[in-house]
């Protein structure tokens, strides 16, 4: 007599299906120069700015305010620079393309990557041109955003 233990087994696996959507929904940009920077859960578009120099800001860790998002960079870490802000200086690591050395973006602690609260990504300074997100993936994002 056949076992439909099995059977079961496998319907229960299909209840992980927010884990695959989540992945077909990734997000994927480009340095100018061509090489491949970030891939993220969320369209950088979608996500909050600074008021100070409009970058874009991408929570890199979990706190009471939200969820960290899931992302990857790939870039090299340079030694910090002081910024003057309103009220004192900012330290920030700046991280650039490993191809071009274009800088790409920031964060306030030194390394690794996503070791403080957040990553901030330089406004216009990555591209999705080179993505393969399909077409239809933006469908998700709908979904995903409400
Ligand atoms: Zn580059």
């Amino acid at each position: 007599m056949p076992k439909v233990v099995s059977r079961s087994a496998v319907s229960s696996s299909t209840d992980a299906q927010p884990t695959a959507s989540s992945t077909a929904a990734l997000r994927v940009y480009y340095c100018i120069c061509g090489e491949f920077i970030l891939v993220i859960d969320k369209s950088l578009a979608s996500l909050p700015k600074r008021t100070t120099d409009s970058a874009i800001v991408i929570r890199s860790q979990d706190s009471e305010a939200g969820k960290a998002r899931v992302f990857k960079l790939n870039v090299v870490m340079k030694d910090p620079i002081l910024i003057e802000r309103q009220g004192g200086h900012e330290r920030q690591y700046r991280l650039h393309c490993p191809r071009c050395s274009l800088l790409v973006g920031y964060q306030s602690t030194p390394l690794p990557i996503k070791s403080g609260p957040f990553v901030y990504i330089l406004k216009g300074a990555l591209t999705q041109l080179q993505g393969q997100v399909p077409s239809d993936a933006f469908e998700d994002e709908k979904l995903i955003q409400s």
